[in-house]
């Protein structure tokens, strides 16, 4: 059974509460930190003298909760799995990349201790910085779909949606690959299980035990890893490609790129554009005097 650890500090106002609440089951204190102690059936609960509440066991996040505990991450996979997410399919320029990750149980506790999140709340700084120093100690698999390629795709019938499940899909199965006995797979859920299957209908090999959930990131650690392995490779691909084309590629799809899709078709022509930029977006359109051939 997982055990998990919340812990967080608290106010005068809620120790109280804390007290009062498991009065019942108050144990004497382990040392002269502790300023309160309590066990449950599934639940130890320890309040130090720094006002430092922490709940231990397999009901800690609901007990916490009721003393007004929040956290990001709730996780709801707490045993050993597989997750996958994906980044740059809101991106005009830079490519879609899809990571799968695996985490056991054990890690679990640790990707939490570092902070590990959805990538979009952590600020790119932190994910450049931690990525390296974790990523060869979790098995994982990254797809990159460059924007040539998408291109293509899309005009041979393709959708964002089928592509994500194709990665996703992809990504997982040269994970279980790499890795083999993974009890399940987690994915940040982008569509409708019965249309995600659908799309894969005439892939050769179909990975069937997932959980599809939608915001992934905060309920699987291995979601959560691999969506910053995702943001990781995506970044380091956009720098490649700012030298690459000499120009300086701004992210998203709003203003800047607007502006930036004028001085490329100005300066270099859309065959170039096509290259790096996923141009069945609205922004091409936008920019073109003539409407654009997507099909
Ligand atoms: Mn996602």
């Amino acid at each position: 059974m997982a055990t998990n650890i919340v812990s967080w500090s608290i106010d005068e106002e809620i120790y109280q509460k804390i007290k009062t609440f498991y009065i019942e089951n108050q144990k004497v204190p382990s040392n002269d930190y502790v300023l309160f102690m309590a066990k449950t059936s599934d639940c130890t609960i320890t309040i130090y003298k720094s006002y430092k509440a922490v709940f231990q066991g397999k009901d800690a996040l609901n007990e916490a909760m009721i003393f007004g505990y929040t956290n990001d991450n709730n996780w709801l996979f707490t045993d050993s799995h597989a997750g996958s997410d994906e980044v740059g399919t809101g991106d005009y320029f830079g490519p879609i990349v899809v990571c799968a990750s695996y985490v056991d149980q054990k890690s679990i506790s640790e990707i939490e201790a570092l902070g590990i999140k959805d990538s979009k709340k952590l600020s790119d700084g932190f994910i450049s910085d931690i990525v390296p120093k974790i990523i060869k100690k979790y098995p994982h698999s990254i797809l990159v779909l460059d924007n040539e390629k998408y291109n293509v795709l899309i005009r041979q019938g393709w959708n964002m949606n089928s592509l994500k499940a194709a990665l996703h899909n992809k990504a997982l199965s040269n994970l279980n690959k790499k890795k083999g006995g993974i009890n399940y797979f987690v994915i940040d859920q982008f569509c409708a299980p019965n249309n995600y299957y659908q799309y894969l209908k005439d892939s050769d090999e179909v990975i069937r035990n997932v959980k599809f959930e939608t915001k992934g990131e905060s309920k699987s650690a291995a979601v959560a890893l691999s969506s910053i392995i995702a943001r990781y490779t995506f970044l380091k691909k956009m720098e490649e490609l700012k030298k690459k084309s000499g120009y300086d590629l701004p992210l998203g799809a709003g203003n800047l790129v607007d502006e930036m899709i004028q001085k490329i078709l100005k300066e270099r022509g859309m065959e170039f554009l096509k290259k790096i930029a996923k141009v069945n977006f609205k922004n091409t359109a936008k920019n073109t005097q003539e409407r654009l051939e997507v099909d």
